[in-house]
């Protein structure tokens, strides 16, 4: 299937490893000239290195961390133009909710909403005006089915998730499209953090497995293609199967 996307550009954030990485690589693939921003330089330029290979070009890259106001100014003078904003960053610490600090909450909600949120802001209106734009935020599992110990991610990216429900609605008639990605059980260096937490949690996909990150990123391809117009607000779990509600 051609998704149409070919010539496109795009602003991946978390994109040195894991899913943002996947979704970057996913996106070159389909012929869009993506930028890769995350916070270590080193990082950045390897796996720019690695996506020259794949995809033909070496990515541009912007070495900026968003949980600082400082990151956050050097990601926004850059977001004005792409037709493709995929955000995400590092998940919150795992931690018990009577364990978490004023600094934890305050470092979770700049890194894991407003980021997001601010981002969102500054490229949607250029988006509006070329009548093209596809918006991905990587949220998490936890939006759907909460998970001891993971509080903090929770809350943030439902924040973010609530944020996304109305705002989704008011650019859909401009092909601009924002849906959220809720990631479980890819097997990633997050996941491998989360240790016993992951572990217990991959023994429960009905799938059997964990999940590979070029799964996780061919679905954001596809949200970000224009095939995908006609989805829009949208909580799209990647998760094997692990969360078990109907709806
Ligand atoms: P990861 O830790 O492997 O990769 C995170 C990426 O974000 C890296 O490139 C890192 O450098 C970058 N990053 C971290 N903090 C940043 C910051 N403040 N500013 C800029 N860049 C930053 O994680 P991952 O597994 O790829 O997960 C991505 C997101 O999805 C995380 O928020 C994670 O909590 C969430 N998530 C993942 C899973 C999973 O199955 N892997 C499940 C639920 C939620």
């Amino acid at each position: 299937m051609d998704l149409g996307i070919a010539g496109r550009t795009a602003l991946v954030c978390g994109a040195s490893q894991g899913l943002g990485y996947a979704c970057a690589v996913a996106l070159a693939q389909e012929g869009v000239r993506v930028t890769l921003l995350s916070r270590r330089r080193a990082a950045l330029e390897s796996a720019a290195r690695r996506i020259e290979t794949e995809g033909g070009y070496r990515p541009d890259i912007i070495a900026c961390d968003l949980a600082t106001h400082e990151g956050l100014t050097m990601a926004l003078a850059n977001a004005d133009t792409p037709d493709i904003l995929v955000t995400n960053a590092g998940g919150p610490p795992a931690k018990h909710f009577r364990e978490l600090s004023p600094a934890d909450w305050d470092s979770a909600i700049r890194t894991n909403f407003l980021a997001s949120v601010e981002l969102i802001r500054s490229c949607v209106d250029g988006m509006i005006g070329r009548g093209f734009g596809r918006i991905v935020n990587i949220t998490s599992l936890t939006v759907r089915m909460p998970v001891e110990g993971l509080d903090l991610s929770t809350a943030t990216r439902l924040a973010l998730t609530g944020y996304v429900a109305g705002v989704s609605r008011q650019t859909a008639k401009h092909n601009v499209t924002i849906n959220n990605l809720l990631p479980g059980t890819v097997l990633t260096e997050r996941i491998k953090e989360l240790g016993e937490t992951a572990n217990r949690l991959i023994a429960m996909v009905p799938a059997g497995r964990g999940g590979l990150p070029e799964e996780f990123g061919a679905a954001c391809a596809f949200l970000c293609s224009t095939r995908a117009s006609y989805i829009t607000g949208q909580n799209l779990l990647v998760d094997g199967g692990l969360c078990p509600f109907t709806v």
